[in-house]
């Protein structure tokens, strides 16, 4: 048996011995990539401004200019909408499934704001970044902006900001008339910004984790960097599908990477445990 294959196998019997404990996930860019959703790093839109998705994606540049920040996120994300679930989303649907059958749980923190997740019909779903089927208002303390406050996204007319950029064209906040920004955190936010990125749950979730899986992430950031040092620290064991790291230990953080497509090897994980997708 080659060295894939052992450590494919030491995956699916650390799924199957949770059993009546929780099954933690986080997901990332990468299980939305064979949805059509480009992982976050330039593209088109960004060159049109000469700056990179980390500087466009933050307060400081919606401070800058709000016009910009509706732009970007529009030529960014408008397509997004019309995306479907892929068999990855549709697989983790289906372990949760099997994993609450059998008298278990299964949470699942997304940094994806895609909504695929929903769509593939996940239930116990953190979106620790947000999600874009809401805005929220940006006035602190407005009912319809944080804390606790949004907006929902199909409920704004966006027509006459789209067909002519300018600041009057921005919805406006129903409740106070401030300016709407969009519902997703960004670069240069804390997670305790909003009542909705729940990362008091997620943490809690973290405590509670008998097993983890990164599906299309990296550990350079927030909640994933806090996810394993409680793995490491609690000898949780933690498994990653990620592409394009080799299989084997992921240098140094304690995560045992298999080197597979998220659309592929989910399915195929059904398959072996038999959670039927
Ligand atoms: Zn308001």
């Amino acid at each position: 048996m080659d060295h894939e294959q052992a450590e494919w196998n030491r995956f699916c019997r650390a799924i199957e011995s949770v059993k009546d404990g929780l099954i933690l996930f986080c997901t990332g860019a990468g299980i939305s990539k064979a949805s059509g959703i480009p992982t976050f790093r330039g593209s088109d839109i960004e060159a049109v401004w000469n700056r990179s998705p980390m500087e466009l994606g933050t307060y400081a540049f919606f401070e800058e200019t709000p016009v910009g920040h509706w732009e970007w996120f529009l030529g960014r994300f408008d397509s997004y909408f019309e995306r479907q679930p892929n068999p990855a989303h549709y697989a983790v649907t289906a372990l949760e499934r099997w994993q609450q059958a059998r008298g278990g749980r299964m949470t699942v923190i997304t940094q994806n704001i895609d909504l695929l997740h929903d769509r593939a019909g996940t239930k116990e779903l953190i979106h620790i970044h947000g999600d874009m089927g809401h805005a929220r208002c940006t006035r602190y303390g407005c009912e319809n902006g944080a804390p606790k406050g949004k907006i929902r996204f199909d409920s704004l007319d966006f027509s006459a900001f789209r067909a002519e950029p300018r600041l009057e064209h921005i919805p406006r906040c129903s409740a106070c008339g401030s300016l709407v920004r969009i519902h997703a955190l960004l670069f240069d936010e804390y997670y305790t910004s909003h009542r909705d990125y729940r990362m008091r749950d997620a943490m809690n979730a973290t405590q509670e984790a008998r097993l983890m899986v990164f599906v299309g992430t990296s550990f350079s950031v927030g909640v994933t960097a806090a996810m394993l040092e409680s793995a490491h620290l609690r000898q949780v064991p933690a498994f990653s599908l990620n592409p394009e790291v080799e299989t084997g230990d992921w240098e140094g953080v304690g995560v045992m990477n298999l080197q597979v497509n998220a659309e592929e090897a989910l399915p195929r994980l059904c398959e072996a445990v038999g959670a039927s997708m």
